[in-house]
């Protein structure tokens, strides 16, 4: 536990991304939608994250189902804008413990905000998923496994998928056009640290995603259509994209809307 926090610390001193910078800005928190209420999938799965291109959606609800949740208290189920329950979700406290503390006085918001860095309470274990549960869609043009393979890479075996940021990934899918590449999602607290992630990264909480732009024009054109979604922050040009040989957008749903800055 203190070689890890040592090296927590250590990312926090040199880690980019998501806005530490950021002041509060005091906006009024999001309504959360409730949970839907529908069939019920065996526990664990994820997909993975082929390209969205393959197949085309086969579940998308023309009204959306709710979705949930987005935001703690975390529960063990959650249900993805395609429809697609997952309950069962698991304990992991060993997991749990290696969380931040969102009260030590690190977190660079105010502590109203400390309820949404509450630890994740309850996981998914990829390995329970079975290949034909990777290749449900959590949304129209995504596969469960497209969230759930980047962390199994990692060496993640358990991890969070928030049910909001999986909707604006889609979301920003539509208005782009086509194709989209993830190459973020959930981080365990050790895995981000090692990789030199913000210290209260939202890809631990399972509601941050990256997106590949092949790019610059790509990346800021996603960047400008995001900004049309709900989404609660976009990472800022200079940190994601501004003179970047690979180029992504980062977008997460902390949970309340931070400025996100203009381009141009
Ligand atoms: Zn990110």
């Amino acid at each position: 536990m203190k070689l890890l926090w040592g090296f927590v610390s250590l990312a926090f001193v040199v880690g980019c991304e998501e806005g530490k910078k950021i002041l509060d800005q005091g906006e009024e928190e999001r309504v959360v939608e409730e949970p839907a209420q529908v069939p019920t999938e065996p526990a664990g799965g994820e997909n993975d994250g082929s390209d969205d291109a393959i197949a085309p959606a086969p579940q998308t609800p023309a009204s959306s189902p709710g979705i949930g949740p987005t935001d703690p208290p975390y529960t063990t189920e959650v249900t993805f804008p395609s429809g697609l329950h997952l309950a069962g979700l698991g304990t992991v406290s060993a997991l749990t413990a290696t969380y931040p503390d969102p009260a030590s006085g690190l977190l660079p918001f105010a502590t109203s905000r400390q309820r949404h860095y509450a630890p994740v309470e309850y996981f998914i274990d990829i390995r329970s998923l079975s290949d034909s549960q990777r290749e449900r869609r959590v949304a129209t043009n995504f596969k469960l496994n497209e969230y759930v393979r980047i962390p199994e890479r990692n060496g993640d075996h358990h991890i969070y998928i928030d049910a909001e940021i999986a909707l604006h990934a889609q979301q920003l899918r539509d208005a782009w056009g086509g194709p989209l590449v993830l190459t973020s999602t959930f981080r365990s607290p050790e895995y981000n640290a090692a990789i030199g992630g913000a210290f209260f990264s939202r890809h631990m909480y399972g509601d941050a995603v990256d997106i590949k732009a092949n790019n610059e024009t790509m990346a800021f054109d996603l960047y400008n259509l995001a900004k049309f979604l709900e989404v609660s922050f976009l990472d800022a040009p200079e940190n994601t994209i501004v003179g970047r040989n690979t180029p992504w957008l980062h977008i997460d749903d902390r949970g309340w809307s931070l400025n996100t800055p203009d381009t141009r």
